[in-house]
């Protein structure tokens, strides 16, 4: 092991204090498991959010970093936050008193041993015998044994710690993708699609079209076949319009039987034809009830279809998309609006 993890434990100790100061961040064990995690370089995420926040704010708020934490460090639901709290607070704090001890001991090692060359320096001026020598020896061979020890729990409790800090990225990975993929359909969830679509109309708004798609009488299929049905109705339509989406194309689940299509820098056009595409695609598909037996091929999607346009807000475009889809509901649904020209 270990020099290296040695090394790079106590590297990120001597680089997230500095940063934390640096910023004016508070050293709560909060912000001190962000910034051990953020030198890690393990999440990029993170480290991407962190250094918006700072670089908005200079430095930045209690909100902002509880807000970070929860996002990547805890998972309210999944796990059991304030366990892996103190977990992660009480590992940390012992990190940084065993690298104060370490560096301590060292010190004092130091100064014996200095000590005794001195001694030895002196005897061998004045004349020696082999006992006084011994003694002096057998001091430092001792001085050195404890520094070792101190060293090795040292480092064990290093090893300790990493493999408690992989245990809990590991966690944290999983709570990250619960956090943006919606269980049932697997696809991407509104949360991924509301931080998305933010950050595309904000970074490289031009050519961004929106689609939102909602099928159609999709209470039928409950009240007719029961909410499993249902439920596996949602799971083909959203396999199916994920096969069309490609090139950066993402899909979202919306809503309940809403999707969303992020179609970034393209043309209407084109975003308009994916959208027409899907809904002919929908179309053929069937879905076979095991209960009664019964293939379910009545399956249609209505469609709104938007580009962005210069100065439209986040919610703007998506009012706008909303109302074309209103509007093909409200013409007889299985269909794309606006109308091809
Ligand atoms: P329209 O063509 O006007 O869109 O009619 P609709 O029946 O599709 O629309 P409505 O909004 O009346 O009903 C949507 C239904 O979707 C109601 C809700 O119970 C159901 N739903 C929402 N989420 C889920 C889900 O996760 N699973 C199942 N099985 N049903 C869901
Ligand atoms: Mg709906
Ligand atoms: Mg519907």
């Amino acid at each position: 092991m270990s020099n290296t993890l040695l090394q790079t434990a106590a590297a990120n100790l001597k680089k997230a204090v500095p940063l934390m100061l640096k910023y004016k961040i508070p050293t709560t064990p909060t912000n001190y498991a962000l910034w051990y995690a953020y030198v890690g370089e393990q999440n990029p995420l993170l480290n991407q959010e962190l250094d918006t926040a700072v670089k908005q704010n200079q430095t930045y708020s209690p909100v902002t970093s509880e807000l970070l934490y929860r996002k990547h460090v805890a998972d309210p639901v999944e796990l059991n936050v304030r366990d892996m709290r103190k977990n992660l607070d009480a590992m940390v704090c012992e990190l940084s008193q065993s690298l104060k001890d370490t560096n301590l001991d060292t010190e004092t090692f130091q100064t014996q041993i200095e000590k005794d060359f001195k001694k030895l320096n002196d005897l061998e001026n004045q004349g020696f015998s082999l006992e006084q020598v011994i003694g002096v020896i057998r001091s430092i061979v001792k001085e050195s044994s404890n520094i070792r020890s101190s060293t090795e729990s040292f480092t064990e409790q290093l090893q300790k710690a990493q493999s408690e800090i992989n245990i809990l990225k590991t966690r944290l990975a999983e709570s990250e993708k619960d956090m943006l993929f919606d269980a049932l359909t697997n696809v991407l969830n509104r949360r991924a699609f509301d931080h998305d679509i933010e950050a595309q109309v904000s970074l490289s708004p031009a050519g961004t079209c929106l689609i939102i798609i909602d099928i159609d009488h999709f209470k039928v299929f409950n009240d007719t076949f029961g909410h499993q049905l249902g439920d596996l109705v949602l799971k083909t339509v959203a396999k199916r319009i994920q096969e069309a989406c490609r090139d950066g194309i993402k899909l979202y689940r919306f809503g309940g039987e809403e999707f969303a299509i992020i179609v970034p820098s393209s043309q209407f056009r084109v975003a308009r034809q994916l959208a027409e595409g899907i809904r002919r695609a929908l179309e053929k598909l069937s879905v076979k009830d095991r209960r009664s037996d019964k293939v379910i091929d009545s399956i249609t999607a209505s469609f709104g279809v938007c580009e962005w346009k210069p100065k439209q807000n986040v919610s703007q475009l998506i009012e706008a998309t909303d109302k074309l889809l209103y509007e093909a509901k409200r013409l007889g649904r299985n269909r794309v609006m606006p109308i091809a020209n």
